[in-house]
């Protein structure tokens, strides 16, 4: 989720800057017309015509935000469009006498590079991403100066090199505090407070793509729906602020038994979906152990905490649609909740979900 929404932001603000960019890209064209000879303003406007041309492409390109590498190519081909105008301005302007007028063109040209090395503060990167951007426009900036630059341009160009490796220093700070700023943001969203599980909304989209890839792949996909026993009762007894520390133990035992591909959904208030990639029925039979080992917690008396809990897997149960799944699930936990709680019910079988501890 992180990735994506930070392939997602990069796209959306490289189009931004190529937009910034294209219209300074042609506004600057009557300061060159003014102050330039005819001749070294047509190489110029040429170029400037071209990169804003480039520029203008890059706005319509739209990576798809689910590839990382590829937001971060866009990204690295707006940075080069201007450079490259940069390099081939610099080639123009070499020539140019050291005049009052053209001191003034010569150095607006020669912090263009800070101009574009600034870019990266405005996008969500890590230090190391910073490091290697900056580092590359530097490495771009000072090798156009040692093909163009005289003794004098090329103190221009030292001093425009040296403000580009402070701005990297910057940017470094302000990309990392947004990224930093965008990771919880997305926690946040995707996360429930209390116990840590996905939050329904976000877990139900994710459901929908798991399910997709397994029918795909032909492969098993199993869903535990699961609801705490007698949970009115633990706020009753012991107030609110008791049940959702028990709430809390739960989702973290929960969460605990899973393996990486796993997911766990806090589907209602003490109600959770456990989503198992690749696992049959008969597969579960790895994964009660451990949660049986442990436990989902006790309540404030000592009691261990119990529930009920629903299997379904689509192949096995000869299911289509996601919402049947989930809707199957949902029927065998009520079905645990009649044979007397603290069951686990599934197809041609039900067994135990604690089988230490009797429910109470
Ligand atoms: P059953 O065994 O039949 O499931 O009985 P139950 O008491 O658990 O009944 P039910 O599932 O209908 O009730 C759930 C209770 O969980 C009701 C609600 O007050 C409580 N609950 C829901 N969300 C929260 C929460 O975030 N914190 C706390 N402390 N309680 C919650
Ligand atoms: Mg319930
Ligand atoms: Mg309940």
């Amino acid at each position: 989720m992180l990735v994506m929404s930070r392939t997602a932001l990069i796209r959306d603000r490289v189009r931004l800057c190529a937009i910034i960019l294209s219209a300074l890209m042609l506004l600057w064209i009557p300061i060159d017309l003014a102050l330039l000879g005819s001749e070294t303003a047509s190489g110029i406007l040429a170029a400037r015509g071209v990169a804003a041309a480039f520029l203008i492409i890059l706005i319509f390109l739209r990576p798809p935000k689910t590839h990382a590498v590829f937001g971060k190519l866009y990204f690295a081909l707006l940075l080069s469009i201007p450079m490259v105008f940069f390099c081939y301005a610099n080639l123009q302007l070499a020539g140019l006498e050291w005049t009052p007028q053209n001191i003034f063109i010569k150095s607006a040209y020669a912090h263009f590079p800070v101009l574009v090395v600034m870019l990266l503060c405005l996008f969500p990167l890590t230090v190391l991403e910073c490091v290697l951007f900056g580092g590359l426009l530097v490495f771009f900036t000072y090798f156009s100066a040692l093909n163009t630059a005289t003794p004098a341009a090329m103190l221009l160009e030292l001093g425009t090199i040296w403000i580009m490796c402070v701005v990297t220093a910057i940017a470094a700070v302000s990309s990392v505090s947004q990224l930093h700023f965008m990771s919880k943001f997305v926690d946040f969203t995707t996360h429930d407070e209390m116990t840590g599980c996905l939050r329904r909304d976000y877990g139900e989209s994710l459901l929908e793509t798991i399910f997709d890839m397994s029918q795909r792949r032909k492969a098993p996909l199993s869903l535990l729906f699961i609801d705490l026993d007698d949970f009115k009762k633990v706020n009753d007894n012991f107030g609110h602020d008791e049940g959702d520390r028990v709430l809390a133990a739960a989702g973290e035992a929960l969460k605990k038994t899973l393996r990486k591909q796993d997911i766990v959904i806090r589907w209602g208030g003490e109600e959770f979906l456990l989503v198992l990639s690749d696992t049959t029925l008969d597969g579960l039979a790895h994964f009660f152990p451990r949660l049986q080992k442990d436990g989902i917690g006790k309540r404030p008396d000592g009691v261990e905490q119990t529930a009920s809990c629903g299997a379904a897997e689509y192949l096995e149960d000869g299911i289509t649609t996601i919402r049947e799944l989930v809707e199957l699930a949902d029927k065998r936990m009520f079905a645990a909740k009649a044979k007397g709680k603290n069951r686990v019910v599934m197809k041609n079988a039900d067994f135990s979900f604690l089988t230490e501890f009797k429910h109470k």
